[in-house]
């Protein structure tokens, strides 16, 4: 059984640890030895808590005996490192904050914590979470789990990364413009971006503060679903969580997806998507038919425009956020004659290329002068894309798109080029600018890479969505693959 403990699914390692079959201690051990084993190689973490993650498994184990230890008993978790844990340092990837120890424990960590999750440590990302490959952290490369030679997607790389290969049965990701479906969508592995509100953003570092959301990925819906669970939900601590209870997902997982319409924006998908992601988004297609669903078509005719609105709000906001990083309250102080320079030198060393292309870019359409032709501009755009999503679900109850128009790139391919770097993004931002939940799911794989099926949901129907996603894999055995190699 030991050997095989690192592939066992969050709910069923929290039914054995519960049930007494396996210990909290003996879980978070087996991952620790394949994190020894298979990090050096995939490089999915910037700092592992061992010592932390086995004194946590001993306290759940000591509790089991006389009280409930919570719906994640023992379930190891890896964080991204853009949410706080205190006494733990947070780099979000940049040399900018080299030296930063949060005081305090985002809400979202906390929440798992409380429901007896094990933080295994942090993981690697684009600096920033600024990015599509992982390519741009400042402190490794990621490689995919499938393809050694290929990035794991980005910005939650290593979170992903970690899922995929064994090293963590759940991760924690954020997700900007694509950054939880579209690296769950490179690693083969079920990532979920939650409508804007549903997770507390307390103790997660801003990136663009109307975009960003938390959320778990997982091997199977089952596992993301019991990790949104626990994270869902209120936090008087921030004031854009929304007070909407968390949904029942096992009784809309116990249902079938008879009668669900499905709408897919064809002429959204007619260029630029790669000729075997197309059939693998298809062969889906066809599976949630078989399931029950209808297809209908459907036209969102401003989302070709969602890639220039959502680079220049999220830089936007991002100019404004990152301003704090100067060298006085947080990390790295470059040593300087006077304040001006001080400040200059510490932005200059700290951040990487791509984090000073959006602060300049942001700063720019901010201006006076060009805020009302491009800021205000592309809020109205924002609003049209968000209209489009409305009626759009006037006549169907999600919209199916693939999750990202490529397999897998290599490392190294886009990183001369931005704004090819960008349109990873195409099928993931539209999501993200109107504030409604998707998820990614494992299709079927692209000469041997991974692709991922997204499906996006009214605001707030998580609950469709992961009920539509468990239908798929009930019927499918695309996410039960695992990386050769790996085993
Ligand atoms: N890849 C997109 C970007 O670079 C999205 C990142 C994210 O979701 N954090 O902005």
């Amino acid at each position: 059984m030991a050997a095989q403990l690192h592939w066992m699914g969050a709910a069923q390692a929290a039914a054995a640890v519960r049930a007494r079959e396996v210990s909290a201690t003996e879980l978070v051990r087996a991952h620790l030895d394949r994190i020894a084993a298979l990090d050096g190689t995939v490089g999915a973490f910037l700092e592992v808590m061992a010592d932390r993650a086995l004194e946590r498994a001993r306290r759940v184990d000591g509790l089991l005996s006389n009280s409930d230890p919570g719906p994640l008993a023992g379930v190891p978790v890896a964080i991204k490192d853009v949410l706080d844990v205190e006494g733990v340092p947070t780099t979000c990837g940049s040399r900018v904050l080299e030296g930063y120890v949060p005081p305090f424990t985002a809400t979202a960590v906390r929440r798992l914590e409380a429901a007896g999750a094990i933080v295994l440590g942090k993981t690697n990302l684009d600096e920033f979470a600024m990015g599509s490959s992982t390519e741009n952290s400042a402190y490794r490369v990621t490689r995919n789990p499938w393809s050694p030679d290929r990035v794991p997607g980005g910005s939650s790389g290593g979170s992903a990364a970690a899922v995929a290969a064994g090293m963590a049965p759940l991760a924690i990701g954020t997700d900007t413009g694509g950054s939880i479906r579209q690296p769950a969508a490179f690693c083969g592995v079920v990532g979920l971006k939650p409508s804007y509100g549903r997770v507390s953003r307390w103790g997660l570092v801003a990136f663009a503060s109307s975009l960003d959301q938390a959320g778990p990925f997982g091997r199977s819906v089952e596992d993301v679903a019991l990790a949104a669970a626990v994270l869902f939900g209120p936090d008087p601590r921030d004031a854009t969580s929304a007070p909407v209870a968390a949904p029942d997902f096992e009784a809309a997982m116990a249902r079938d997806a008879a009668g669900l319409r499905i709408g897919v924006p064809w002429s959204f998908l007619e260029t630029g998507v790669d000729a075997a992601v197309m059939a693998s988004f298809k062969d889906a297609l066809r599976t949630l038919e078989d399931a029950g669903a209808r297809m209908v078509d459907v036209s969102l005719p401003h989302l070709s425009h969602a890639i220039a609105t959502y680079y220049l709000i999220a830089t936007a906001e991002a100019s404004s956020n990152l301003a704090r990083f100067d060298g006085v309250r947080y990390g790295r102080r470059a040593d300087a004659p006077d304040l001006a320079s001080m400040y200059g030198e510490t932005r200059d060393r700290g951040f990487g290329p791509e984090v000073k292309r959006r602060i300049v870019l942001g700063t720019f359409a901010l201006s006076s002068g060009y805020y009302d032709a491009y800021y205000v501009r592309a809020q109205q755009v924002r609003t049209l894309i968000r209209r489009d999503f409305e009626q759009a679900f006037a006549g169907c109850d999600v919209v199916a798109t693939p999750t990202a128009p490529t397999p897998p790139f290599r490392i190294g391919e886009k990183t001369a080029d931005p704004l090819q770097m960008y349109l990873a993004d195409i099928f993931t931002v539209p999501a993200s600018l109107a504030g409604l939940p998707a998820v990614s799911l494992p299709s079927a794989p692209a000469g041997g890479l991974p692709v991922g099926l997204q499906l996006q949901g009214r605001l707030f129907d998580e609950e469709t969505l992961l009920r539509l996603g468990h239908a798929f894999q009930q019927r499918t055995n695309h996410h039960r693959a695992r990386p050769a190699g790996l085993a």
